[in-house]
C-alpha cells in the first residue's frame, strides 16, 4: 500500500574513513581508539582543511571561517567519527558537504545563517534561564521532582545549536562565555549536599557539557554518592558522545565502571539510564550501535535519544523517521524526544516554526512502536517542556506563541500568579507572512536603530561585494 512513509530497514553502515586524505593509512586500531579520536579532532579551518585537502572548494572554508568570526556562539569540535558520518557514501565534494545534515549543525558555514535574521530579536544567551535557576552554581531546580546537574563546561564535541552556549565551550569573537566560579570538588560536594537536603527531588540529570570529558573516577564517584540518597530515584547520564565519540563508550575502564554503577543502581532500586542527543540517520553507525549495546549489556535500564528539531537535519517526515527507525531498529536507542531548537542567537536559520512542529508530529504518529514516538516539545522559558499541541493561544502573523504550566519554577516560589500567566514563544520570522515579518522589522527598528541600520549597511556592503 502506498504510504506517506515508506519504511525500509536501513543496514548500518561505517563509513570508510580512508576516503578522506589525511585518514588514508588510519587503521581500524586507530579508529577505534579514543585518545586517537581525541587527539585528533578538528578544532579550526587549518585543521579541517588538512583533513578534506583540495576536495572542497577555498570558498567552503573562507564561509566556514567568516562564520566562526561573525556569527558562531560555539567554537568548532569535531570527532573524527563525527567528520566520517558528513557525505558517508562518497568522496565529499564541496556541493554535498553544503548539503549535509550532519555537517549542516556540526560544522556551521556564514552563507547557512538567515541573512536577514541570524537572531531573533527575542533571543538570549541562557534562552532557558538555567543559571538564574541554579539552587547551587550548576544544579538547575526549574521542575518539582527533577533537576539538571551541570558537572562541566565541555564536551568531545560542539555543536553549532548548542543551547548552553552561554557556558558550554570555548569563547568565540561573538561569544564570552561564562565560568563556574566554584571549584569542580566544591560545586559537586555542593550539588550531592543540595540533594541530600531536598527529598522532593527524585530525578537527577548528569549532565554538562557532556559527562564523557569527565575523568572516569570522578564521574563513578558522583553517581555512587547519588545512589546513597535514599530519595533519588531516577538518575540519566547526558551524552552526546555515545554517538560523536563512541569508542569512549566502549573502553574497558568505561564499561567496568558502568557495569559496578548498574550493580548498585540495580541494587538499590534506582533507574540508571544513558541519555544521547543524535540528530540524522547518518549518525547511527555500527560503532554507534555497538556502545548503545555495551552499556545496555552492563544492566543500565535504556539508553534514550534526546534529538533538537533542526531545518535542514531532520526536520522532515522522512529524516525524522529515518533517524527514529535507525536507533530503534539496530541501535537499540529509544527515540524519546525532539526538541524544538532554543531561542539561542545565530539559530534562526535552524529554528521551525511551532506549526511546523505540530506538523511533524502529526506526521510521525502511528510508523512507530507508541513507547517508542518520540514527542516534539517546545522549551518555552521560564516554563519547561511543553508538548508541540499544548500552546493557549496561537498568533500566526507574529508567530507568537503563548503557554502556560502547571509548577512553580524555583524563580518562582513566591509568586501567585506564576500558574496563571501566559509564557510568549516565538517563531522564526523568516517563516511569518509579510505581515508580520514588517510587524518585526518595526519593532527592531524602534528598540535599537542604530544596530537595525549598522546590520542593513553590512548586508548591502556584503550583497554588493558578491554582485563585483
Ligand atoms: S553535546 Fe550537548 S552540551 Fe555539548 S555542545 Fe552539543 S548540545 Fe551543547
Amino acid at each position: 500500500m502506498d504510504q506517506p512513509y515508506a519504511y525500509r530497514r536501513r543496514e548500518l553502515v561505517e563509513p570508510d574513513w580512508t576516503r578522506l586524505p589525511a585518514w588514508r593509512a588510519v587503521t581500524a586500531a586507530e579508529w577505534r581508539d579514543p585518545q586517537w579520536q581525541r587527539a585528533h579532532c578538528v578544532k579550526n579551518v587549518a585543521q579541517l582543511r588538512a583533513v578534506y585537502g583540495d576536495l572542497l572548494d577555498d570558498a567552503f572554508y573562507a564561509d566556514v571561517e567568516r562564520d566562526q568570526a561573525e556569527r558562531a556562539t560555539m567554537t568548532i569540535l569535531l570527532p573524527p567519527q563525527m567528520v566520517n558520518t558528513m557525505v558517508p557514501g562518497a568522496v565529499p565534494t564541496t556541493d554535498a558537504m553544503y548539503a549535509d545534515p550532519v555537517r549542516r549543525y556540526m560544522l556551521p558555514a556564514f552563507s547557512d545563517r538567515d541573512p536577514n535574521w541570524p537572531s531573533h530579536p527575542r533571543s538570549s544567551r541562557d534562552s532557558l534561564h538555567e543559571a538564574e535557576m541554579w539552587a547551587v552554581e550548576g544544579l538547575t531546580h526549574r521542575y518539582p521532582t527533577k533537576v539538571l546537574a551541570e558537572l562541566l563546561p565541555t564536551c568531545p564535541q560542539y555543536c553549532g545549536h548548542c543551547t548552553r552556549m552561554d557556558l558550554v565551550g570555548n569563547s568565540t569573537p561573538q561569544v564570552t562565555k561564562h565560568k563556574f566560579t566554584l571549584k569542580p570538588v566544591d560545586r559537586l560536594d555542593a550539588m550531592v549536599d543540595y540533594l541530600r537536603r531536598t527529598p522532593g527531588v527524585r530525578d537527577v540529570v548528569v549532565s554538562g557539557g557532556d559527562v564523557a570529558n569527565l575523568p572516569w573516577p570522578r564521574l563513578e564517584s558522583f553517581v555512587e554518592r547519588l545512589l546513597e540518597i535514599e530519595t533519588v530515584r531516577d538518575i540519566r547520564l547526558a551524552s552526546k558522545a555515545l554517538m560523536g565519540l563512541p569508542q569512549h563508550w566502549l573502553a574497558d575502564e568505561v564499561r567496568a565502571g558502568m557495569a559496578r554503577l548498574a550493580a548498585t543502581a540495580l541494587a538499590r532500586g534506582v533507574d540508571l539510564a544513558i541519555h544521547t542527543h543524535v540528530n540524522n540517520a547518518n549518525s547511527v553507525t555500527p560503532l554507534v550501535a555497538e556502545a548503545a549495546a555495551a552499556m545496555l549489556e552492563t544492566g543500565i535500564r535504556d539508553v534514550r535519544n534526546q534529538g533538537v528539531l533542526l531545518r535542514g537535519v531532520n526536520a522532515t517526515q522522512e529524516d525524522l523517521l529515518d533517524l527514529c527507525f535507525a536507533l530503534q531498529d539496530d541501535a537499540k536507542i529509544l527515540p524519546y524526544y525532539f526538541y524544538v531548537c532554543d531561542m539561542i542567537p545565530g539559530s534562526e536559520h535552524w529554528r521551525t516554526s511551532v506549526a511546523e512542529a505540530q506538523q511533524l508530529q502529526h506526521a510521525i504518529m502511528g510508523y512507530l512502536p507508541g513507547f517508542a514516538t518520540p514527542r516534539i516539545v517546545v522549551d518555552v522559558p521560564y516554563v519547561g517542556k511543553r508538548w508541540v499541541h499544548q500552546l493557549e493561544s496561537y498568533d500566526r502573523v507574529r508567530g507568537v506563541s503563548t503557554w502556560t504550566k502547571n509548577y512553580r519554577t524555583s524563580v518562582e516560589r513566591d509568586d501567585p500568579e506564576a500558574l496563571d500567566r501566559r509564557y510568549e514563544y516565538y517563531d522564526p520570522i523568516s517563516t511569518l507572512p509579510a505581515e508580520g515579518q514588517e510587524w518585526w522589522a518595526r519593532e527592531a527598528l524602534a528598540a535599537a536603530p542604530d544596530q537595525v541600520r549598522a546590520a542593513e549597511a553590512s548586508r548591502a556592503a556584503a550583497a554588493a561585494l558578491v554582485e563585483a
